[in-house]
C-alpha cells in the first residue's frame, strides 16, 4: 500500500494501474472510476485506515483495449510496473516487497501503440505559450520523432493550433483561464491539460529542451522566439514526467513561421468539412474523398499537406511538379504504388523501439521498410536528365532512399538474423533465425536433444515399473512422470529401492521423478533460459542500432511517406480529370468548370450528373468583381458553390491537382467559411451569437489576401435587423478587408450593392418552374434571383398540400401589400452617407496595447510609466 500510494503521489491526476503478477490492480477512487468507464467489477481488498480499500482489476494481456477506452473518454493513465521477479525480491528477505515503480503515463498525445491509434493519422501532442504579445505552438508527434513549432499572432493562435488537430494539447494554467485562448484552445479538439505556469518560464524551458536533445544550447536549432521556447519546454517537461524518463527520437524542431501556411480557423476547418466532417467523422470529408494512400505513413502525409496548404507560390509550385511528374508516368506510378503497398509502418516502429515499447515484430517492420526503400529508387531515371528526370520534390525523397552503409548493414543484419515472421513480444524468444549466432544454435540444441530422450524416457518408464506412465511438464514441477492414483498404489509401497521418487499426488492422479529425469529438466530448463538469454542479448543490440540510426530511419519513412502522398495526388486528380492549378502571387481567383469534389462523388453515386461551375473574383482592383452577391433558391446550390471554391484553394495550395477545367490562384493568406453554422449548444450560444462571433473574427483578420466565403449572415434574427447586419458586412469586407468574397443571401434587396459599389457583381443559382414543378439546374449565372421559390421548395419537401396551398395565398396577399407600400429604395439605407472612418487609436494607447503588466520588472514598468508621461 506504501508503494501504491507513493505512486499516486507521483501522478496524482493519472489512473494508476498496479502491477500485481498477472493483474494490474486499482485502488480507491482510480477503481472506482474505472469500474463506471470500463464496466469492471468494483470489490474490496485489504483495509487502508480501518475502511475497506475499493479495488478493480484487469488483466495484464487485456491492458491495452482498457488503455483505449480510458484515453478516448478523455482520462490518462500511469503504468506502475514490477521492476524485479519475486525471487530476486526473496533474496532481500523473506517479507520483502516486490520494486515496482511507474514506467510511464499514458495519455492521448503519448501514445504509441499500433492498437491505439488511428494507422492513418497522426497522434499529436500541442502545447501553447504566449509571451510579450505573441503566441506559439510547439507539437512533437512521438510516433514520427517529428517536432514543430509554429509562432504567431494571438488572432492566428486557434488557426494555427487547429491546423495540426492534436489530440492533446497542454497551456500553462494562467492561459487555461483565459477568455481569449480558450476559443482556441476549445477549436482544438484535444484534450486540455493545464500545466504550472512555473513551467512555461523561457529560462527553465528551454534548459529542459536542450536537455531533451542533449545539446549545449538550442541556437543551433535556429534562432527562437520566446513563446516558442516556452512551449517547446511545456513538451519536453511532459515528456519528462509521462515517459518516466525514456527519451525519445525527436528531429529538430521544424520552425515555421505562421507565414508559411494558409491560415484555416476551426470554424473555417468544421464548415469545409477538410479533414472531417461536422458530426467528427473522417467519411465524408474532402480528405477522406481524395485519399487515393496505399500506406498508413502515405495517409497521414497526406493529411497534413491538406490540413496544412502553404502559402508561398514557389513551395506549392514544387509539389505540384512532383504531382504532375507522377500523373504523367503511369507505368512508373503503378510500379512505385505496387512497391509502397508491401511495405509498413516503419515510423511507428522506431518509436516504440526507442521508447522501450518495441518488440521483435518492429524490427521486421524496418527490415521491409529498408529493403523496399532500396528497391524503389532503381524505378525512378536518374535525376540528372533536365526534361524527364524527376523534380526537386521527389528527387530529395530518391536521395533519402539511398540508404547509408549504416542502414545498408542493419538491413543484411535483420534480413539474416531475423526470421521471417517474428512474434510479437521478445519475452517468449523464437525470433532469431537458426545459425545467426552459433552459441545460440548450441543452447537449443542442447535443449530440442534433452527433450528428445525425455520423450524416450516415458517409454523405459512404463516397461521398467509396469505402470501405464505418461510424461508431462508444468511450470512448478517441470516434467514429471504421471499417472492414476490406482496405478500408481504398488510404487507409493515400494517393497525395496525404487527409482521412482514421489512428488504430488491429486484427486485422480499422483506424480513422480526420476533422478534422470530431474537432471534431464534442469539441462532443458538451462539451456533454455540459455537460448533466451542470447535472444534477450541479440534483441537488445538491435534495438540500440534502431536507437542509434533512428533519424535516419524516420528520415527514409518519410521519404515513402512522402513518395506515396503525391502518388496518391496524381492517381486521384487522373480519375477526377483534375488540371494543374496556376498559382502566382496576384490577387485574381479564377475557376473554369469547377466542381465541389465530395458533392460531386454523392451526385454521381445517385447517377445524377454534376453541374460545373465558374467563378472569377479579382481582390486587385481590376475591372473584375472582388464580392459576389449570390442569390437563389434554397437547394438551388448555393452552399455547395461557396464551399466549392473555398476547397479548390485549399487543394491547390495543399499542392494537388483541382476538379475543374482550369484554375488560377493568387495565393491567398486567410481562408474564411461560414456555411450554415449549428447551435453552439455546449458553449450556450444561439446560431445567431455563434454567427456574430465568427463574423467578427472575420472582419478583424481578413485581409486583401483573404479569401472568404458567407452563407446567409444575419438570419438567426428579425428580418430588417438581419438585413442591416449583411448589408453592413458585405459593405465592411468590399470597402476595408478588401478580401476576395462569396456572399450568399436570402436577402434579394442585397443585390442592390452591385450598382452602389465598385467592385460587387450579382451571381445567382439558376433554377426553373417546369408545369408548377421546380428545377434545380445548379449553376451559377450572372445577375441577381429574381424570386425564392420557398413556397415551392417546402412542397417538394413534403410539407402537406393544404398548407403550401395557403401559404400561396398569403405569400400572393404579402407581395401585393409590398408593390404598394414602401421599396427597398425608400429606406434611409440607400440615403446614408459613407460609413465613418473608425476611430484611430492614440500614440498614448497603442504604447499602452504594447505593455505586458505580468512581464515588466518593478524598474521597467516604472520607465514605461515616464514613456507614457511624456507621450501624453
Ligand atoms: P442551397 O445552399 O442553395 O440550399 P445546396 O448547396 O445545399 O443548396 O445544394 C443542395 C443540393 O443540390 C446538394 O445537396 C446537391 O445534391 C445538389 N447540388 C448542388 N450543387 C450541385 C451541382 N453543381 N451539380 C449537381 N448537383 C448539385
Amino acid at each position: 500500500m506504501a508503494q501504491f500510494l507513493a505512486a499516486k503521489a507521483a501522478q496524482p491526476d493519472a489512473i494508476v494501474f498496479f502491477r500485481m503478477g498477472d493483474f494490474y490492480e486499482l485502488f480507491f477512487k482510480d477503481a472506482e472510476i474505472a469500474s463506471k468507464a470500463l464496466g469492471i467489477t468494483l470489490t474490496k481488498r485489504g483495509k487502508h485506515q480501518g475502511q475497506d480499500i475499493p479495488m478493480a482489476g484487469v488483466p495484464v494481456h487485456a491492458l491495452d483495449g482498457y488503455l483505449a477506452r480510458l484515453i478516448r473518454q478523455g482520462f490518462k493513465a500511469a503504468i506502475c510496473e514490477q521492476l524485479e521477479a519475486p525471487a530476486e525480491a526473496r533474496k532481500r528477505g523473506s517479507k520483502a516487497v516486490v520494486h515496482r515503480d511507474i514506467v510511464r503515463v499514458v495519455t492521448p498525445g503519448t501514445l504509441t501503440e499500433d492498437s491505439l491509434l488511428d494507422a492513418r493519422g497522426a497522434n499529436r501532442l500541442a502545447a501553447v505559450s504566449v509571451r510579450k504579445g505573441r503566441a506559439a505552438v510547439a507539437v512533437v508527434e512521438l510516433s514520427a520523432g517529428s517536432v514543430d513549432a509554429v509562432a504567431c499572432s494571438l488572432e492566428d493562435l486557434g488557426a494555427t493550433l487547429a491546423s495540426f488537430r492534436a489530440s492533446e494539447v497542454l497551456v500553462p494554467d494562467r492561459l487555461f483561464s483565459d477568455e481569449a485562448t480558450r476559443a482556441a484552445l476549445d477549436g482544438s479538439g484535444g484534450v486540455v491539460q493545464a500545466l504550472p505556469q512555473a513551467l512555461a518560464e523561457p529560462v527553465g524551458a528551454r534548459a529542459r529542451v536542450e536537455r531533451l536533445y542533449g545539446v549545449a544550447s538550442l541556437d543551433g536549432f535556429g534562432a527562437f522566439e520566446e513563446a516558442e521556447v516556452s512551449a517547446l519546454g511545456l513538451i519536453a517537461a511532459y515528456l519528462e514526467t509521462t515517459q518516466a524518463g525514456k527519451i525519445p527520437a525527436l528531429s529538430p524542431p521544424r520552425r515555421s513561421g505562421d507565414s508559411g501556411f494558409l491560415a484555416i480557423d476551426p470554424a473555417t476547418r468544421l464548415s469545409l468539412e477538410i479533414d472531417r466532417t461536422q458530426r467528427g467523422e473522417r467519411e465524408g470529408s474532402l480528405l477522406a474523398c481524395i485519399d487515393r494512400s496505399v500506406t498508413s505513413g502515405g495517409a497521414r502525409a497526406l493529411a497534413e499537406r491538406i490540413a496544412r496548404p502553404l502559402r508561398d507560390p514557389a513551395a506549392i509550385n514544387h509539389g505540384l511538379d512532383a504531382v504532375e511528374w507522377l500523373l504523367e508516368r503511369r507505368d512508373l506510378r503503378r510500379d512505385l504504388r505496387d512497391g509502397l503497398r508491401a511495405s509498413s509502418d516503419v515510423a511507428r516502429a522506431v518509436s516504440r523501439l526507442v521508447l522501450g515499447r518495441g518488440g521483435p515484430r518492429d524490427l521486421a517492420a524496418i527490415r521491409t521498410g529498408l529493403s523496399i526503400a532500396e528497391g524503389l529508387a532503381g524505378l525512378f531515371p536518374p535525376a540528372r536528365e533536365p526534361l524527364t528526370g524527376p523534380p526537386a520534390r521527389i528527387v530529395a525523397c530518391l536521395d533519402r532512399l539511398t540508404l547509408s552503409p549504416d542502414l545498408g548493414r542493419l538491413l543484411v543484419d535483420l534480413a539474416e538474423g531475423l526470421v521471417a515472421e517474428p512474434p510479437h513480444l521478445a519475452r517468449d524468444g523464437g525470433f532469431v533465425s537458426a545459425g545467426y549466432r552459433p552459441e545460440l544454435e548450441e543452447a537449443r540444441r542442447l535443449r530440442d536433444d534433452s527433450r528428445r530422450v525425455v520423450a524416450d524416457l516415458e517409454a523405459r518408464a512404463v516397461a521398467e515399473a509396469g505402470v501405464p506412465f505418461k510424461i508431462r511438464h508444468n511450470a512448478v514441477l517441470g516434467y514429471f512422470l504421471e499417472t492414476s492414483a490406482k496405478a500408481a498404489e504398488p510404487l507409493l509401497r515400494p517393497t525395496g529401492e525404487s527409482p521412482f521418487i514421489h512428488r504430488q499426488t491429486l484427486a485422480n492422479q499422483v506424480r513422480f521423478t526420476t533422478v534422470e529425469l530431474s537432471e534431464l529438466d534442469a539441462k532443458i530448463s538451462q539451456a533454455g533460459y540459455r537460448a533466451l538469454a542470447i535472444e534477450g542479448e541479440t534483441f537488445e543490440t538491435w534495438r540500440a542500432t534502431v536507437q542509434s540510426l533512428a533519424r535516419p530511419l524516420q528520415a527514409v519513412a518519410e521519404a515513402l511517406a512522402e513518395l506515396d502522398a503525391h502518388a496518391a495526388l496524381a492517381e486521384w486528380a487522373e480519375e477526377v480529370g483534375g488540371v494543374r492549378p496556376v498559382i502566382d502571387d496576384t490577387g485574381c481567383f479564377e475557376v473554369t468548370a469547377g466542381r465541389h469534389p465530395v458533392v460531386e462523388a454523392a451526385v454521381k453515386a445517385q447517377g445524377d450528373p454534376y453541374t460545373p461551375n465558374d467563378c472569377k473574383l479579382d481582390g486587385s482592383g481590376s475591372a473584375c468583381a472582388r464580392l459576389s452577391i449570390v442569390t437563389g433558391p434554397n437547394m438551388a446550390g448555393k452552399s455547395t458553390f461557396l464551399r466549392q471554391n473555398a476547397l479548390l484553394v485549399v487543394l491547390a495550395q495543399a499542392g494537388a491537382f483541382v476538379p475543374a477545367r482550369a484554375m488560377r490562384l493568387g495565393v491567398v493568406d486567410r481562408l474564411f467559411s461560414r456555411v450554415g453554422a449549428g447551435d453552439d449548444l455546449a458553449r450556450g450560444r444561439s446560431t445567431f451569437m455563434t454567427e456574430m462571433v465568427e463574423t467578427a473574427a472575420i472582419l478583424t483578420q481578413a485581409t486583401d489576401r483573404s479569401f472568404v466565403v458567407l452563407d446567409e449572415i444575419g438570419r438567426g434574427t428579425a428580418t430588417y435587423d438581419g438585413l442591416a447586419i449583411a448589408w453592413a458586412v458585405a459593405e465592411a469586407l468590399h470597402d476595408r478587408n478588401r478580401a476576395r468574397t462569396l456572399f450568399a443571401t436570402h436577402y434579394h434587396e442585397l443585390a442592390g450593392l452591385e450598382t452602389r459599389l465598385a467592385h460587387v457583381c450579382n451571381l445567382s443559382m439558376a433554377a426553373r418552374e417546369w408545369n408548377g414543378d421546380l428545377v434545380f439546374l445548379h449553376e451559377a449565372r450572372p445577375g441577381a434571383a429574381d424570386r425564392s421559390y420557398g413556397v415551392q421548395v417546402a412542397r417538394l419537401a413534403g410539407v402537406p398540400a393544404a398548407v403550401v396551398s395557403r401559404a400561396r395565398e398569403v405569400l400572393d396577399r404579402l407581395e401585393g401589400e409590398k408593390a404598394a407600400a414602401i421599396s427597398l429604395d425608400d429606406l434611409p439605407l440607400f440615403a446614408m452617407a459613407e460609413p465613418a472612418p473608425p476611430p484611430r487609436s492614440s500614440a498614448v494607447e497603442d504604447a499602452l496595447q504594447a505593455i505586458e503588466p505580468d512581464e515588466l520588472s518593478p524598474r521597467e514598468a516604472l520607465e514605461a510609466l515616464y514613456r507614457l508621461k511624456g507621450l501624453g
